[in-house]
């Protein structure tokens, strides 16, 4: 099973993909995720990637396609994966495209989380990121059991530097300019489903479960 997730930056994508991984046994790939690793580590691959996050743009195609790429060959993808972060822009989508179709392959579902920008800008302020793990959090919503410790590894949870509001909006701006042509992209290969993001993250789940099976 290939599942693309898309939406708006804090829509939800990286909660769903959990769930859905856990659930469906794949893998959880998130770009976002990687590149933030990267940076941790002090990598040359995290410092190009920093300049950019840091102002809410994107890292150049060229550096997350090969990324990309690199990852969805890896053995623990041979049954599918879902991807979160990605792809991100159109040509990031051919490339993908391109790289299943050699393989006789495709993409089974893009599940677009609909959330409007409104609840982006409010819920953005409350997530706390986990950057040793990966784990998501919300000071109302998801809070962890011990306030600003992750429940799953024990390090200091942390406001994102791109979670800022000013971040947020020019993230938004990035998001409606480059990612939202997807939405055409993906209806056009009839994978397509949308879902409410409003809703409580349980029945956003529900909502998706129903549409994969
Ligand atoms: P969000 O939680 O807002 O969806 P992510 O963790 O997916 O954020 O991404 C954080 C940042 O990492 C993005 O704003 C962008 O700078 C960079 N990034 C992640 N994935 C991609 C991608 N596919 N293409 C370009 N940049 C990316
Ligand atoms: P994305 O990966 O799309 O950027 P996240 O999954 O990180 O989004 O979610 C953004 C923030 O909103 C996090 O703090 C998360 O805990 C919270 N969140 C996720 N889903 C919901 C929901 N359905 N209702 C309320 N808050 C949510
Ligand atoms: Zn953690």
């Amino acid at each position: 099973m290939k599942i693309i997730m898309l939406g708006a930056p804090g829509a939800g994508k990286g909660t769903q993909a959990k769930m859905i991984a856990e659930k469906y046994g794949v893998p959880h790939i998130s770009t976002g995720d990687i590149f933030r690793a990267n940076i941790k580590n002090g990598t040359q691959l995290g410092m190009e990637a920093k300049k950019y996050m840091d102002q809410g743009l994107l890292v150049p195609d060229e550096l997350t396609v090969k990324i990309l790429l690199d990852r969805v060959a890896g053995e623990d993808c041979k049954n599918g994966y879902v991807l979160d972060g990605f792809p991100r822009t159109i040509p990031q989508a051919q490339v993908l495209d391109e790289a299943l179709t050699e393989l006789g392959d495709q993409i089974d579902y893009a599940i677009n989380v609909d959330v409007p920008d409104e609840n982006i800008i409010k819920r953005m302020g409350g997530r706390r990121a986990c950057l040793s793990c990966g784990a998501t959090y919300h000071i109302e919503h998801v809070p962890p059991k011990k306030e600003g410790v992750c429940d799953v590894c024990g390090q200091e949870l942390v406001l994102r530097d791109d979670d800022k509001p000013e971040t947020v909006k020019n993230r938004l701006q990035v998001y409606h300019d480059q990612t939202q042509p997807l939405i055409d992209f993906y209806t056009q290969k009839n994978v397509l489903r949308t879902v409410d993001g409003t809703a409580d993250m349980q029945d956003v789940f529900a909502a998706i479960v129903a549409i994969l099976g």
